[in-house]
């Protein structure tokens, strides 16, 4: 890993190379611009670094080996499932007929790109107990998003416009309660009962003739099933609502129990989360939508339809929300799921679920005697530990672990959140990873704890291998400063 000093001795771009030193196999035709562009869209002058491609190949190199991702090295984050991205999937969307489809292509031209729209459709409706599923929106906030819009669709077509609040239990994804704002519903938090889970009875107490939405996960964010989720399905659908089911991490559930079964009538899920394809940084995500057969008019369009042996676009549909973006789908993700799948099989997808169950169990009982964790009972994918006690003995709290873990090589898990559970570590293995690699990660942790009885400065002081140390978080967030002036 690059040590502090060779970052801070490496130039940035701009400020290598000499006048002339680029480059140049075509020769230069700055004023043919002119013939093409106005003259006020041209810039006076451009002041690009000067680098010969040699210089240019190893500066992006060189950036490229400091960032940390799933190929690097292990990335527990837990509620994100950073799972290794099989390779076969990206062959699969670089295939020429597929990758160089245009959106517009009329469907006779596109029937295997609809074939595959519409079979990925019907898998994740298979899988998870629904009636049908979009692939239009973008990502996991989003198809909550578009979920809600459809449940509100759904109302105003029954003229229960007096369905103003959404319940969101307090283990959720912030996105929850941010989508049920952004649609205009009042959002109604319910604290978690001593199990980590949603109490049916204190559920009751908040159910009422203006619920719409209940909006639950599970397993939760603290790892565990809600094992009484179909008193707490039938309480919502008994005051008039409807359960929504928030999928992003599905996998502790692939192939093992599905969302449709347990009562919900609305689900997303994150392609690029469950069904492996690379995410983070912003970068393109693919959140499917799912409904059950009441709701199925309002789903965005347009539609993927089967007729015979023939597949459309169909956009004349009355109820439906509209479209949620551009064009159809983030495309090259819809085939890298389906490539996902078809490599699996349906027992492969069932043996996932197991191992990311298994793989975080294994975690979790191999550290409880150095790190509490709260809810001291079998995992699913993920589980929580909290830090409370250590930083009351040592002063060192989650965030100088995670830090200390990076010195170690291993990417920091998910901190602070949930938020119910102090001092929060929440740790997700997925099932890609060997025994061995958990066992480094497991002897790490172990590590940092010892080391926080005998010298905690030292954990406090972490990390001390990585480009970047520690930095002002709040700063960093509240004033970023990318820009870089000459
Ligand atoms: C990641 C995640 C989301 C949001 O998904 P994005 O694609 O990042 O918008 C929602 N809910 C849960 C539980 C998640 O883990």
């Amino acid at each position: 890993m690059p040590r502090l000093a060779d970052a801070l001795a490496a130039p940035l771009i701009f400020e290598q190379g000499q006048a002339g030193r680029a480059n140049r196999y075509f020769p230069r035709h700055a004023e043919s611009a002119d013939a093409y562009l106005p003259a006020e869209a041209i810039r006076p002058e451009l002041p690009l670094p000067d680098n010969s491609e040699l210089d240019v190949v190893r500066h992006f190199t060189r950036l490229s080996q400091r960032t940390f991702g799933i190929d690097t090295a292990f990335y527990p984050l837990g509620s994100c499932t950073m799972k290794y991205n099989p390779r076969i999937n990206d062959a699969m969307a670089n295939l020429p007929g597929l990758r160089d489809l245009h959106p517009f292509a009329p469907d006779e031209l596109a029937q295997g790109a609809l074939a595959i729209m519409w079979e990925l459709e019907r898998a994740l409706s298979s899988l998870f107990g629904m009636a049908e599923f979009s692939l239009n929106p973008a990502a996991g906030a989003h198809a909550e998003f578009a979920a809600l819009l459809i449940a509100k669709a759904y109302f105003r077509t029954r003229g229960e416009t007096r369905r103003t609040t959404v319940i969101v239990p307090d283990t959720a994804h912030g996105t929850n309660p941010a989508s049920a704002a952004m649609v205009g519903y009042k959002v109604v938090s319910l604290p978690s009962d001593k199990r980590g889970r949603v109490d049916p009875d204190e559920l009751k107490k908040v159910l009422g003739s203006d619920t719409a939405v209940c909006m639950m996960t599970n397993p939760n964010t603290l790892g565990l099933f809600e094992d009484r989720i179909k008193e707490i399905a039938d309480a919502v659908h008994d005051a008039g609502g409807l359960m929504y089911y928030d999928g992003a991490n599905a996998n502790a559930l692939m192939g093992n129990s599905r969302p449709g079964d347990m009562g919900f009538d609305l689900m997303h899920l994150n392609l690029h989360k469950t069904f492996s394809i690379p995410h983070g940084g912003g970068g393109a995500g693919a959140g499917p939508v799912g409904v059950a057969a009441h709701l199925v008019p309002f789903l965005p369009s347009p539609r993927v339809e089967r007729n015979g042996e023939e597949f459309s676009l169909q956009f004349e549909l009355p109820e439906s929300i509209g479209p949620m973006r551009s064009f159809w789908s983030n495309f090259a993700h819809v085939v890298r799921a389906l490539a996902y799948i078809c490599a699996n099989g349906e027992e492969g997808l069932t043996k996932v679920s197991q191992l990311a169950v298994l793989n975080a169990n294994y975690i979790r009982a191999s550290i409880r005697d150095v790190l509490e964790t709260p809810y001291d009972e079998p995992c699913r994918h993920e589980f929580v530990a909290t830090a409370q006690p250590l930083k009351r003995e040592t002063g060192v709290r989650a965030l100088d672990i995670a830090k200390a873990l990076l010195d170690r090589g291993y990417h920091a898990p998910t901190i602070y959140f949930p938020l119910l559970v102090p001092e929060c570590l929440m740790i997700e293995p997925t099932e890609t990873e060997s025994k061995e690699t958990l066992d480094g990660f497991i002897a790490a942790l172990r590590e940092i704890v010892q080391q926080a009885h005998d010298d905690p400065v030292a954990v406090q002081c972490a990390p001390i291998e990585t480009v970047v140390g520690r930095v002002d978080e709040t700063k960093a967030a509240r004033e970023p400063d990318l820009r870089w002036r000459p």
